[in-house]
């Protein structure tokens, strides 16, 4: 089957940037809800420096493009999420230096969960971004198992994070800003959950193009 390589990359963070620039007041409102307002904000400035920095750094693999993402992020989007995501990405870069088929796309999301978790120690059930991606490395991985392809494992994982994302509605935050709400944290989409479905979503996308 195909290979996801460095166009793949490339699309995927074009794709990535544009949808966090028209979420980025749906992602505000929630976190206005259970933290402080600034996630969609805080995304929006990371994602719209990329472009230029990937211009520059003139990337070759897929690892290149997440390497240089990763380091963008770290150095633009400030607050929890920025270290998260970059950790995320940083993992993946090591990844991706050659062309991933299914395996690689779950080997992919298995090395980002693990920069998450290695960065925050947040574990699933705790309403954050680990609740969107390790069902989503769960779902790539149970995809390469069966025989499918890089493309379907990609599906798979988007559709696994968008459930992940919808599922942190009940629960009650124990870590990140959100924990000081206690209690009343229920009833709220964790916002890190809904981005990093956004972004899992577009790697999807980018895949299936
Ligand atoms: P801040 O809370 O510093 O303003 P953001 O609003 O950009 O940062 O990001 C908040 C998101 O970060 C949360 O919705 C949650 O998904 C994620 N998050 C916060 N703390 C952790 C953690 N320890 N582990 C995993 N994700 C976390
Ligand atoms: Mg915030
Ligand atoms: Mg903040």
């Amino acid at each position: 089957g195909t290979t996801l390589g460095l166009a793949w990359a490339l699309d995927w963070v074009a794709r990535s940037a544009a949808t966090v620039a028209e979420n980025r007041i749906a992602l505000i409102e929630l976190d206005r809800a259970i933290g402080d307002g600034d996630h969609g904000e805080n995304l929006d400035r990371g994602y719209s420096a990329v472009a230029g920095r990937l211009e520059q750094a003139d990337p070759q693999t897929a690892g290149d493009v997440l390497k240089s993402l990763a380091t963008t992020l770290m150095s633009t989007v400030g607050g929890a999420a920025g270290p998260l995501y970059g950790t995320a990405f940083l993992r993946g870069a090591k990844v991706a230096t050659e062309d991933l088929d299914a395996a690689g796309v779950a080997a992919l999301l298995e090395a980002g969960v693990e920069g998450v978790t290695a960065r925050g120690k947040a574990e699933e059930g705790e309403k954050t971004m680990v609740d969107a991606w390790l069902p989503a490395a769960r779902a790539a991985r149970a995809a390469a198992e069966a025989g499918q392809s890089a493309v379907q494992a990609l599906q798979a994982a988007a559709e696994a994070a968008r459930a992940g994302a919808e599922a942190t509605e009940p629960m009650v935050a124990t870590k990140g800003r959100a924990s000081y709400l206690g209690e009343r944290s229920r009833g709220h989409r964790d916002p890190g959950a809904q981005s990093s479905a956004l972004l899992l979503t577009a790697a999807a996308e980018a895949a299936e193009a």
